[in-house]
């Protein structure tokens, strides 16, 4: 049967054959010295989707001028709070009015499914309207009662910020990070990753076309060395924000420690759901399989560790087993598709090298996955795989990024909260019983930034998101906290 393909529009099509796609610094769109480029491709097929600008350590030095150019003008910092918060909107508009078209760019970058595509361009907005709200409320002066003086703090933005984003999701965790730091009234350089510029580049071009002052966004595409080390080191930055693997973010923290820039890191994570014997088993299932198979496993807080108790165990993973057997692998912006490709052939080696090095050390295969072929796509698919074992090895201690969970028994209460925190990272974990008492208990037994109570993946907005351990440092992203870190404070005093 033939399967309906969501036709490209022709606004993408004339995006893609712009090329190559520049940076955005300044306000304008510009090529690197030299004229170097790299390619970025359609995971779902292979092809080359566009040849995008590779930015040296030059250009991101123009663009972090440009950002602190921008921060002193008068068009922005001149800008009373309500009036730069309804600048911010229109941006906000503008991406909701463009939804389809950076969707599309988004999946076919990606490959990720268009629905979750769509839903990541929304989030975007959401999060910036989120952000202005606070914004337009925050309280930015705050008077100190202290004898015979008069005093008080005030909180101001600290110029120029730098970002450096992973490629699973580019535009989301785009909003993620700079809407809270532009609401406050910075201004920004973001690195995209190198597997998906392309929905960035994008944003950058249109803060130019809603009248965001030049310098304001800008964005650096390239390699992760040079690009995003020359702007991680880059000492006209006031702060510096990372997304991505803890190998990279340490790199980035060492080089924010030589400047004593303050850092943020969101980094990896291997978090577990804990399954207790009274769950509605196939609701739980159901929701577990969807979230392992959300962007094909692409995701740095999914439960990629299913511990389950005993007395269901079996039960379970028979119902896991049948549930992801049907799971419908295809091309991202077919209409049917349930789960698309990975990002690209590296990262379906490493998929494919930890099933394989996870049974050389003796888990047992619940469910294989591996390579998987889709009918005139040679794209990068895997099937979602299913392990077992001992939590020593590999697949259950190292971050796979694939469809990949691996599961194990536990007895009782004591038990699961030691297992789910026998690992190295502490990002996001789920509890998953009917008994509430037990449920708060658990989830505030787990070491780790997030833990959800019958549910994985929950991101509303006013709720912290952050990682400790390996999985980050200094978060609370989505939330009033990640607000005022990018406020800087100062005191001011007199004596009376
Ligand atoms: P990565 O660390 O390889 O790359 C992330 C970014 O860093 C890219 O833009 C890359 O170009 C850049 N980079 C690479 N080398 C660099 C260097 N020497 N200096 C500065 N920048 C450099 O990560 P990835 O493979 O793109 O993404 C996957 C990782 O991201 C996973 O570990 C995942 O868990 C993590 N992640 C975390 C969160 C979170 O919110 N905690 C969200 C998404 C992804």
């Amino acid at each position: 049967m033939a399967m309906r393909t969501i036709p490209l529009l022709p606004e993408v099509e004339a995006y893609l054959a712009g090329q190559p796609l520049g940076a955005v610094i300044g306000g304008t769109t510009r090529p690197a010295a030299g004229g170097a480029t790299f390619t970025t491709v359609d995971p779902g097929t292979g092809q080359v989707l566009a040849e995008v600008t590779a930015c040296q350590p030059q250009e991101v030095d123009a663009a972090v001028q440009a950002a602190a150019d921008a921060f002193v003008h008068p068009t922005w910092s001149g800008l009373s709070v309500p009036a730069r918060c309804a600048m911010l909107h229109r941006l906000a508009d503008a991406v909701e009015a463009r939804k389809a078209i950076i969707a599309q760019l988004e999946a076919l970058d990606c490959g990720k499914v268009y629905a979750q595509a769509e839903g990541d361009v929304q989030n975007f907005v959401d999060t910036m309207r989120y952000f202005l709200q606070l914004a337009v409320h925050a309280e930015y002066r705050t008077p100190l009662a202290v004898p015979r003086h008069e005093a008080w703090s005030v909180r101001q933005p600290w110029g120029p910020c730098g970002f450096i984003f992973p490629w699973n999701f580019p535009f989301l965790l785009a909003g993620w990070g700079i809407a809270p730091a532009l609401a406050a009234g910075n201004t920004v350089v973001i690195k995209p990753a190198e597997d998906t510029p392309l929905s960035t580049i994008y944003l950058g071009q249109l803060a130019g076309e809603i009248g965001l002052p030049p310098g304001v966004i800008n964005v650096v595409p390239g390699l992760g060395d040079p690009a995003g080390a020359a702007l991680a080191s880059h000492p006209g930055l006031r702060r510096m924000s990372f997304t991505g693997s803890p190998e990279v973010g340490r790199l980035v923290a060492e080089a924010c420690g030589r400047n004593l820039v303050p850092v943020k890191l969101e980094l990896g994570g291997k978090g577990a759901a804990v399954v207790f014997g009274d769950v509605p088993l196939e609701h739980t299932v159901d929701k577990l399989a969807q979230a392992i198979t959300f962007h094909t496993g692409q995701v740095c807080c999914d439960a990629t560790r299913w511990l389950v108790q005993d007395s269901i165990y079996d039960q379970f993973v028979r119902a896991c087993v049948q549930r992801l057997s049907q799971v419908r692998v295809g091309y991202q912006l077919d209409a049917d598709t349930e789960m698309g490709p990975v990002v690209s052939e590296k990262q379906r080696r490493r998929v494919l090298s930890y099933l394989s090095r996870g049974q050389a050390e003796g888990a047992a295969v619940l469910l294989e996955g591996g390579a998987a072929d889709v009918c005139d796509r040679p794209g990068f698919y895997v099937r979602p795989a299913l392990l077992a074992g001992s939590l020593d090895n590999v697949a259950a201690r190292e971050e796979i990024f694939g469809p990949v969970a691996y599961l194990a028994p536990f007895r009782d209460e004591e038990e699961a909260i030691r297992l789910a925190n026998s690992t190295d990272y502490g990002l996001a974990n789920s509890v998953w019983t009917a008994d509430m008492s037990r449920a708060a208990r658990v989830a505030e037994a787990l070491v780790a930034g997030n833990s959800w109570i019958n549910a994985h993946n929950l991101f509303p907005h006013g709720v912290p998101y952050a990682g400790v351990k390996k999985s980050g440092l200094g978060g609370g992203v989505l939330s009033i906290h990640t607000f005022w870190d990018y406020l800087r404070s100062t005191s001011v005093v007199r004596p009376l």
